[in-house]
């Protein structure tokens, strides 16, 4: 992996506005819970409401055309979060307004990850970084994408908006390959090869570590307290408690389960491969551009038909399907259909939905 940093000779008092659209005490019941979206679909879905980490990913999509934008449709993005973790995936042209339409604000909104720099997955790059030069401030960027697409971004950012000039804030182009690209005690994200023209497209695999639930039940029979002492029953540890009992891991724990894992795929001319990659993920993201009718023009752009998406979710085994970077050629409908002949468990994205993927029974965890 090579990093490329460059720091910001613009000193923080330039930083003229700081918007965070998150609105606080939101009122406005068109809202979802979380008062920042406005408009699309949200999946219902229990809220797992432990303390620490949900074991869920939470994705929201903020453009699904292909190629073009629609009345209806921005160009791709989407956000995956989990806990205070965000992440772009794509950054299609009008992104930035597409994120200030979801409510979701540019805060914490600092790490990008490209599949492919087709121009209708990173032009929103060049307008996104022109606003951070003159509104908003964040402290660092990064970018993740392959060595081919990074060279277009830098040549995007650096000789089409920068001009010579340096960014606004740390910005950490991150040319990455196949592999573990970020990881946090809860999960990581690593990337994977995928067919597209050529394009050296990654596709993305967000997955929490597997984990062993704890059992309040065992703990209250064995009188632990709330607090340190479960919290470190939970990650392994054995305790002495104060009155010198020994307590180990095995008497509160019960066995492994695995986390849940979310795959990110972009455009994609062929499925070869991919099943392994996410094989069993709780929920799967790819393109859907053309119809069965029109295989001869998917295979020629190199792109994947609803029929071939939803056939890769059989094979790979995944739970949940989502189809993005929609056709104006199509009716949504028809799309939906034609993947529901497949896959049942399938949605066609619109701009601003979220949806939570997650484990059927996360499990436990220690209070
Ligand atoms: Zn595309
Ligand atoms: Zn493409």
């Amino acid at each position: 992996m090579a990093w490329i940093d460059f720091a910001s000779d613009y000193p923080d008092s330039l930083v003229i506005i700081a918007w965070d659209a998150v609105p606080t005490g939101c009122t406005n019941g068109s809202r979802t819970g979380e008062c920042g979206k406005i408009g699309g679909r949200q999946a219902s879905a229990q809220n797992y409401s432990q303390k620490g980490s949900q074991s869920l990913f939470e994705i929201i999509f903020l453009g699904t055309s292909a190629s073009a934008p629609s009345v209806k449709r921005g160009l791709p993005s989407q956000v995956v979060k989990k806990d205070e973790y965000r992440f772009l995936v794509d950054c299609g042209e009008g992104t930035q307004r597409q994120i200030l339409q979801s409510g979701i604000g540019f805060k914490r909104l600092n790490r990008i990850l490209i599949t492919h720099a087709h121009l209708d997955h990173i032009l929103g790059l060049a307008g996104l970084l022109s606003t951070f030069l003159r509104w908003e401030t964040i402290d660092e960027l990064e970018i993740y994408a392959s060595r081919l697409s990074m060279e277009r971004i830098r040549e995007l950012l650096f000789g089409v908006v920068l001009r010579g000039g340096n960014p606004p804030m740390v910005l950490r182009l991150r040319e990455i390959g196949p592999g573990t690209i970020f990881e946090t005690d809860d999960f990581s994200v690593s990337a994977f090869g995928v067919q597209h023209r050529g394009s050296e497209s990654l596709g993305y695999l967000f997955e929490e570590r597997s984990r062993r639930p704890f059992i309040p039940a065992a703990a209250e029979a064995l009188g632990l307290p709330n607090g340190p002492i479960r919290r470190d029953l939970a990650a392994g540890k054995t305790v002495t408690l104060p009155d010198g009992r020994l307590v180990a891991p095995d008497e509160v724990l019960g066995p492994v389960r695995p986390g849940t894992r979310l795959a990110m795929i972009g455009d994609a001319g062929s499925t070869d491969g991919l099943a392994r990659q996410i094989r069993g993920a709780d929920g799967l993201v790819i393109e859907s551009t053309y119809l069965q009718e029109e295989a001869g023009l998917a295979s020629e752009f190199g792109h994947l038909t609803a029929r071939r998406a939803a056939e890769l979710a059989v094979e790979a085994g995944v739970h949940q399907l989502f189809l993005t970077h929609i056709s104006r050629r199509y009716r949504e409908k028809d799309v939906l259909l034609e993947a529901q002949q497949v896959f049942p468990n399938v949605v066609v994205a619109r701009d601003f939905d979220s949806y939570q993927v997650k484990k059927e029974d996360p499990g436990a965890k220690p209070g």
